[in-house]
């Protein structure tokens, strides 16, 4: 389906260019789940011939037209053409679980069980992490989500106004959760709430890219009090929460020691779980909670990789939890547990697990898992992309289709999928910005020169 502005329905061979226009990508493949996010209808995922090349007109930062790919198509100056011939475009990608600040710490600590893994390794790293660490963490995780095709990730981390900032640098666009965690103590519960409260006064500061959210750690880190009183104060501010949910049995069972429940009847007691919750994890859930989840419209974030490597013990219940009517989304967790920001190969894992699990190849199919990185958690994140459509924001990746993972090319959602990796990624705009072109990232050498020169003091000599 091809969207063609309504202001100027008859435009020929000899219109003139809009002097609104800033970019045009020139002459990619959009595939018909890309336009409308029903990755799942029949032939949503297939793109044929040459002869179905568009043009997609960027207006500032929206998407204002796509029409018929013409090579000789007049450009008022200062448009910018994305040369896009040989490629297919796709929403940008949306990582749901990130810890960005975290980048840093890539190899720095694998193959360890969680607890000696946390308290030897990543707890000391990021006590001598400054604020000024974070900012270039993130710069540094911000290219690699660029440059493998995601342009919109939701985040947890500490030191919200430094990941802020380098979100707003990189020209990404985020829901940046500031990690708020009590441990059950009464002055650090007052310090906490004083950041929540700097989060809402924060929320408009970073500009229309950057949503701010709550980020209670999770049940066993946040008392139940702070817990109520964050959801309460969420819930006036229209504020978004990212929380860790059921992610290893261990915490489930000490849940129900403390508490009496298991973690979802908890938080749902507190007032934690609703439509503007992002439950990271999900794993350890029973029928009941499932359906508590779906009732309350909890986003279920699924972190495959990181649960695999990590042996969180087993598998998220993708296919009962889509069945239920659970609004299921795909994040990396951090590159310390994944070890990577590359949603292709989450997704790729996300499905082939989900059939793995349930011994059903129908699972999770290529262009379901297309569809809950890019238009589901668009609506998820309740933000005008995850589609290429006229008038939304124009976030959009650009996939090489001569590379060889990608030929010959029967189905797209199937080779982004199963064979693909964020190698395949040619190009990245985000709200209107070419962020990436032909490979390339304006930045990249000057922030790992920087990251570099950070790195001995962090690893603490
Ligand atoms: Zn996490």
């Amino acid at each position: 389906m091809l969207h063609h502005p309504t202001s100027n329905p008859g435009a020929g061979a000899s219109a003139a260019p809009d002097a609104a226009d800033t970019l045009i990508v020139s002459g990619a493949l959009v595939p018909p789940g890309a336009q409308d996010g029903r990755w799942t209808a029949p032939g949503a995922t297939r793109i044929s011939g040459a002869g179905e090349r568009v043009d997609i007109i960027v207006a500032g930062r929206r998407i204002r037209a796509i029409e018929p790919h013409r090579p000789d198509r007049p450009a008022a100056a200062g448009t910018q053409v994305l040369d896009a011939r040989g490629t297919a475009a796709l929403p940008g990608l949306i990582n749901a679980h990130t810890h960005n600040g975290m980048t840093v710490m890539r190899s720095y600590a694998d193959d360890m069980p969680l607890m000696p893994w946390l308290q030897e390794k990543i707890w000391p790293f990021e006590a001598r992490m400054t604020p000024e660490d974070v900012y270039w963490s993130n710069r540094l995780g911000c290219i690699e989500m660029i440059r493998t095709g995601t342009t919109c990730f939701s985040d947890m981390y500490w030191h919200f106004e430094q990941t802020a900032t380098a979100v707003r640098d990189s020209g990404m666009r985020a829901q940046l959760a500031a990690a708020l965690a009590d441990f059950g103590a009464a002055d650090r519960a007052e310090e906490q709430k004083a950041v929540a409260r700097d989060v809402v006064a924060a929320r408009d500061r970073f500009g229309s890219r950057i949503t701010l959210a709550f980020g209670p750690h999770a049940n066993y880190t946040v008392s139940g009090a702070t817990l109520a009183w964050l959801a309460e104060t969420a819930a006036a501010a229209d504020i978004p929460l990212h929380i860790h949910l059921s992610e290893t049995a261990g915490e489930v069972a000490n849940c129900a020691r403390d508490t009496g429940l298991r973690p979802p009847a908890y938080l749902d007691s507190l007032g934690v779980l609703g439509p503007r919750t992002f439950a990271a994890h999900c794993v350890h859930l029973d029928d009941t909670e499932i359906a508590l989840l779906a009732e309350r419209g909890v986003h279920a974030l699924h972190n495959p990789k990181s649960n695999l490597k990590l042996a969180s013990g087993g598998p998220m219940r993708y296919r009962d939890m889509r069945a239920a009517g659970v609004s299921v989304l795909v994040g990396t967790d951090s590159v310390a547990s994944n070890n990577s920001l590359d949603m292709f190969e989450e997704l790729q894992f996300a499905a082939l697990l989900a059939k793995h699990a349930t011994g059903d190849p129908t699972v999770l199919p290529a262009g379901e898992a297309l569809g809950l990185a890019t238009s589901a958690a668009a609506d998820a994140l309740r933000l005008p992309i995850g589609r290429i459509a006229p008038g939304l924001l124009a976030d959009i990746v650009l996939i090489d289709l001569t590379h060889p993972m990608m030929f010959p090319g029967h189905d797209l959602a199937a080779d982004v999928i199963y064979s693909a990796n964020g190698r395949a990624v040619q190009s990245t705009v985000c709200d209107g910005q070419v962020l990436m072109e032909s490979g390339v990232v304006a930045d990249e050498a000057e922030i790992r020169a920087e990251v570099m020169g950070r790195l001995g003091r962090l690893v603490g000599g």
